[in-house]
């Protein structure tokens, strides 16, 4: 995998870190603060218009821009109420991407204050050349084609060389679509001592995202099937 690698697309929530710190269930209980407020609402009635706002538009924020005239501004100001504390630096990860040969961006479907504050928090704010954030992609967020394409167009992006990291598979189809090598970070962790598993050629799953990018580039457990 790695002679063939000079582009690495990684994904921030869930991928970069863990859901298990809280943060993501911070930001769903602001957005439904947001769409309580805004409708009038309850919690339950705010899980609701989320869920028909998210299947119609991709995501909420797009959702409420479109159907109630919102500024993307307003509504992401919820961000600057997240606790970010609950993100440490992980040096292991750090030590692992910038071992990684060629270009390193961050694909995310939050802004790039998010990811700003995020990768400070977790110690990558320096290992990356680009983050593609949902503003960068016009509103428009992963999984649909075209966020892919005007990422790929801004960074000038060869697919043939480049590898996207995504915790959530169905972000992961386009990329394929456009000839990356992918990477599925989540599931429970197979059977047997390695952090990832081949899934198809050139589709991988891994669980622990460190450890896997410490093996591409340690001579000595580079794993020959790669
Ligand atoms: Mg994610």
């Amino acid at each position: 995998m790695l002679a063939e690698i000079d582009t690495w697309v990684l994904d921030l929530d869930d991928t970069l870190y863990p859901s298990s710190n809280g943060l993501a269930d911070q930001m769903k209980a602001l957005i439904r603060g947001i769409l309580s407020r805004h409708f009038g609402t309850d919690d339950a009635g705010a899980r609701r218009i989320q869920a028909e706002l998210i299947a119609a538009h991709g995501t909420t924020l797009r959702g409420l821009m479109t159907t109630e005239g919102l500024a993307a501004a307003d509504i992401l100001e919820f961000e600057h109420h997240i606790d970010y504390s609950v993100l440490r630096a992980d040096a292991l990860l750090a030590e692992a991407i910038a071992a990684l040969p060629g270009r390193k961006f961050v694909f995310t479907n939050g802004s790039a204050y998010h990811a700003e504050q995020a990768l400070a928090r977790l110690g990558l704010s320096d290992h990356f050349d680009g983050v593609f954030d949902i503003l960068a992609g016009q509103l428009i967020p992963k999984p649909y084609p075209e966020s892919y394409r005007r990422f790929v167009e801004q960074f000038s992006i060869d697919p043939s060389r480049a590898a996207f990291f995504d915790d959530l598979a169905v972000n992961l189809d386009v990329p394929e679509q456009l000839g990356m090598a992918t990477v599925w970070v989540g599931g429970e962790p197979a059977p047997g001592t390695a952090p990832y598993e081949v899934v198809a050629p050139r589709r991988w799953r891994v669980w622990e995202l460190a450890p896997f990018l410490h093996s591409l580039t340690a001579p000595a457990v580079r794993p020959s099937t790669m």
